[in-house]
């Protein structure tokens, strides 16, 4: 696997380079933006991450150019800038992930093998929400009002989906066959059951309730005062 490393600050560029040299992978480091372009457009990369304040040419200018330019390969940036607004321009530019400076090594480590296990399918989003209730998509996990709730593989999927698609009512089937890849039969209540279990994760212990019955017909996520 290469990767390449475009960093102005050249003790964080090296201290990077090493210890991804360390977990095995070939690393090039770039120390400014036209050279990282010139690299990144040239090179057939595994993954790049990419600062966003460098001289001669910006982290979003690389990216932009990059994705125009179909280069599909997965961008984390790096921002020292804890600002929403920086992290939704990099996401709508094209990355696929970002780290606020200054982050652990081992962070950075966890987040480059989860990009690329995920290979060139790009992330369009990080997380989704609806009221208090959180999902976090990398790393799988959900909390609501900030406490973090434990759900199984299928239940996450079931809860992703969800809200996904909130407002709109699931019918058994399209549950049965996203979540379980599986035709829907009839005699069998697995949703329902997955469903019990999920509300009482999700809602139980909340005075707002989120997963909504629509009788005969299945199931939805949404905002109470927002249905009919
Ligand atoms: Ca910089």
């Amino acid at each position: 696997m290469k990767l390449l490393i475009v960093e102005d600050e050249i003790k964080t560029g090296e201290y990077i380079k090493q210890g991804l040299g360390e977990a095995g992978f070939i690393v090039d480091l770039a120390h400014n933006g036209l050279d990282g372009h010139h690299l990144a457009m040239l090179e057939p990369y595994d993954l790049i991450i990419l600062d966003v304040m460098l001289p001669d040419m910006n982290g979003w200018q690389i990216l932009k150019s990059l994705r125009e330019a179909e280069k599909e390969m997965p961008v984390l940036f790096l921002t020292a800038s804890d600002s929403i607004d920086d992290r939704v321009k990099g996401l709508e530019l094209g990355a696929d992930d970002y780290l606020v400076k200054p982050f652990a090594f081992a962070e950075l480590l966890a987040r480059i093998r989860t990009l690329l296990r995920r290979g060139v399918t790009p992330a369009t989003e990080l997380s989704l929400s609806i009221a208090d209730l959180a999902l976090d998509l990398a790393r799988h996990r959900a909390s609501r009002g900030g406490r973090r709730i434990h759900l199984t593989t299928k239940e996450f999927a079931l809860l992703e989906l969800l809200v996904r698609r909130q407002g709109e009512v699931l019918p058994r089937s399209l549950i049965a066959s996203q979540v379980w890849d599986m035709n829907f039969d009839s005699d069998t209540n697995v949703i329902d059951v997955a469903i019990r279990r999920l509300r009482a994760k999700i809602d139980d212990n909340f005075d707002l309730k989120l997963i909504q019955t629509v009788r005969g017909m299945g199931y939805m996520i949404d905002l109470p005062e927002s249905g009919s």
